[in-house]
């Protein structure tokens, strides 16, 4: 049943923060635009005296002391992001810039008509607006951070100064699985190398081997099934035939972002005309054994192939394609290292999501993902170490820290015994390889100690998007008790 009215929250337990969350909902508030809920921000702390700052990006900052004997009690800081990803039906005419959202509630679940709700993360707004505004409550002193640009890289958690922040523990509210503690998260660095080549006579037979359909994923979360990723595979076809036929590289073409595993490739390789028979046989032969190869998930529409033709391509030098090949075949993919003290959660990986060949060279793009510091470090330098062989040149950018495990954590400690006690049982202790403000965080401020917890979430960034009510008011209750332990 849909029950549709303005008011539409106000039925809803714990009322106050359902109260604020259908207040935002009336702000437009996507990425790079939160400004309007940042002055909501700062007119909420300033009608209740407490103490704030904005920053030129909006995040804003509120503070609150400790209510009577949590003088001494360690600072929390509790932080979600402003901005929501907009995401509409193609049939909605919503606009994002000037339109409240359209709330619905549905079985018990709470949705936007037609478009993204922004529950994540408009949930932890709420909720910290509603623990700031309740005098009630008991807890140690509160810093309440909400940062902007958090679905478009991070960007209010990096720009953020912490210079006056207190706090040792950190209660992130941006997790999408209630019952579900995260405990640490990947840091990145982007790598792009460029192997220059010099193309020279044409030679009069050509191949294109093809890979197309794979699954692909997402580079840090998906890493770890088993999924080809379409460059190796090209490289894997034309380093194997190398040993047995003699051709060159004409053009590469494969994905363009770092930060998904390549679903397609296809390679144009040139030969002489006296090799055409054994070039064919064995290529043939191998695209058979590397589609035999791929996974149940890659198989399902991934498909390998080589066709054939005659005509006059120009082609890379005979040492130009030895080296192009060596890249594509021997940098750094994939898992790379896994957690010890956590062994399901991959602690460092590399993804070669880009690859194209110009006029005037052939270029390679990574994305390296470590949970440790050092581990990217490692990884950098093995790339570093394939470019020099190579003859590539090397950059780097976008580089963010990752947010170790941590086995003694208090913060994990405190969500964990608050949680046994309401629900009589265990929470699930995770991590993520994939980037969360966390881990900015922890960087920017070494001493404190995060968890990042949240309600129970469906098909966030998607107009389908919806967020469970009955979860919303547990885990509600469990950061109240959470602040209440010393
Ligand atoms: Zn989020």
């Amino acid at each position: 049943m849909v029950i549709r009215m303005s008011n539409i929250l106000s039925e809803l337990q714990p009322k106050a923060v359902f109260a604020f969350f259908e207040e935002i909902c009336q702000i437009p508030h996507p990425s790079y635009h939160e400004e309007k809920l940042a002055a909501y921000l700062c007119d909420f702390a300033r009608a209740r005296g407490l103490s704030f700052r904005v920053d030129a990006l909006h995040n804003v900052l509120i503070k609150k002391p400790a209510t009577a004997e949590y003088e001494d009690a360690e600072t929390v800081m509790l932080q979600g992001h402003t901005d929501m990803v907009a995401q509409k039906r193609a049939d909605s005419e919503h606009d994002f810039l000037r339109d409240p959202l359209k709330l619905v509630i549905e079985d018990g679940w709470i949705r936007a008509d037609g478009t993204t709700l922004g529950g994540d993360d408009g949930i932890a707004v709420a909720m910290m607006l509603a623990i700031l505004d309740d005098d009630t409550l008991v807890h140690p002193a509160l810093e309440c951070l909400f940062t902007v640009q958090e679905e478009v890289g991070l960007c209010g958690a990096a720009g953020f100064d912490y210079s006056d922040i207190e706090a040792s523990l950190l209660f992130n509210l941006d997790s999408e699985d209630e019952g579900v503690g995260t405990v640490s998260c990947a840091g990145g660095i982007r790598v792009d190398m460029k192997r220059p080549v010099s193309y020279e006579k044409k030679m009069t037979r050509y191949a294109t081997v093809c890979i197309s359909g794979l699954k692909g994923g997402h580079s840090g979360a998906e890493i770890h099934m088993p999924r080809a990723n379409a460059h190796r595979v090209v490289g894997s076809i034309l380093s194997a035939l190398s040993e047995t036929v003699s051709f060159r590289l004409s053009s590469l073409l494969g994905g363009n972002m770092d930060n998904a595993i390549p679903r397609d490739c296809t390679a144009v390789i040139a030969y002489e005309a006296q090799d055409e028979s054994a070039l064919h046989q064995t290529l043939d032969m191998l695209c058979q054994t590397k589609q035999a190869l791929l996974s149940h998930a890659d198989a399902e529409t991934g498909c390998i192939t080589a066709s054939y033709d005659a005509g006059e391509i120009p082609v890379m030098t005979a040492e130009d394609t030895r080296s192009v090949l060596g890249i594509l075949c021997m940098s750094v993919n994939g898992i790379v290292t896994m957690c010890e003290d956590m062994p399901s959660l991959v602690e460092s990986s590399c993804n070669m999501g880009i690859l194209c060949s110009d006029d005037h060279a052939v270029n390679f793009g990574f994305l390296a993902r470590a949970s440790v510091e050092e581990r990217k470090e490692e990884i950098r330098v093995l790339l570093a170490m394939c470019a020099k062989q190579f003859g590539a040149s090397i950059e780097y950018s976008g580089s963010y820290p990752g947010w170790a495990y941590d086995k003694n954590s208090l913060a994990a400690a405190r969500y964990c015994k608050v949680y046994k006690r309401l629900y009589g049982r265990e929470p699930r202790i995770e991590a993520i390889h994939a980037g969360l403000e966390c881990g900015l965080m922890k960087h920017a401020v070494p001493n404190i100690d995060p968890i990042s917890i949240g309600p129970d979430m469906k098909d966030i960034h998607t107009p389908q998007e919806r967020i469970s009510i009955e979860s919303v008011a547990r885990v509600y209750e469990t950061v109240c008790e959470m602040l209440k332990e010393k």
